[in-house]
């Protein structure tokens, strides 16, 4: 029997069996994995509350010649209850869990970092989610390891005139710019600077008019798409919450 100890917030939670769930944990050690919670739907049960999806808690696990573990006992960290009351916020929080699980790899604990201040900004600052999402994803981008060049035209190098964005890369300027590219203005460009280079505690520390939110909304989902390869039902039930 192998035993362990991990931080990890809970990102998809199944039914299993007559009063069980089957979780899925983003951990801080052990990756992404799948554990079995034992008789959490029963009303007497100690991890109940340990085991709704959102929490974050210091999770002791243990498995016998198994992929999935079972969770033993879990200490919580935040539930992020105001995030599971909305029904816009919850929404996001489950694509953003998609996401992260997608792009999570081996496991990079930039990412856990970043969805735990991702929720707390939801839950506790009242972040705007549109912003929000955008944020997560031009940030979670980047620590996956595609962070868009920002610098200079990925056609030809030229480092003025960048007014357009290839989703496959970053910026162009006008004489590289193909069809299927779209505008970047200033205010998008200097938002997406902004991102990149800001300590994680300060992702969420700027403030944009309504028109550049849109679009820096439009740019981040478009291109963390494109680098994912895939489409989220999460990102459809969201958007029809909205
Ligand atoms: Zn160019």
């Amino acid at each position: 029997m192998e035993t362990c100890k991990t931080r990890g917030i809970i990102t998809r939670r199944a039914d299993y069996g007559e009063s069980n769930c089957m979780l899925t944990i983003l951990t801080e050690n052990l990756g992404v994995i799948s554990a079995c919670a034992y008789g959490v739907r029963s009303r007497r049960s100690k991890m109940k509350a340990g085991t709704q999806l959102l929490c974050c808690g210091d999770f002791v696990l243990s498995r016998k010649n198994s992929e999935i573990y079972r969770v033993d006992a879990v200490e919580i960290v935040d539930a992020f209850y105001p995030v599971c009351e909305d029904i816009v916020k919850l929404s996001l929080a489950n694509y953003l869990c998609e996401l992260s699980r997608e792009m999570y790899g081996d496991g990079d604990e930039r990412i856990l970092t970043l969805l735990l201040n991702t929720l707390y900004a939801l839950a506790y600052k009242d972040e705007n989610p549109v912003l929000a999402k955008a944020v997560f994803e031009v940030k979670l981008a980047q620590y996956a390891g595609y962070e868009p060049c920002m610098d200079s035209c990925i056609g030809c190098g030229e480092k003025e005139d960048l007014s357009a964005f290839d989703f496959s890369g970053g910026v162009k300027c006008s004489s590289c710019r193909e069809s299927a590219d779209i505008n970047i203005s200033d205010g998008v460009y200097r938002s997406i600077r902004y991102i990149l280079e800001a300590e994680e505690r300060k992702i969420f520390s700027f403030t944009v008019s309504e028109e550049i939110k849109k679009d820096l909304s439009l740019l981040a989902e478009g291109y963390i798409l494109n680098k994912s390869e895939r489409t989220y039902k999460s990102l459809d039930y969201f958007k029809k919450m909205l």
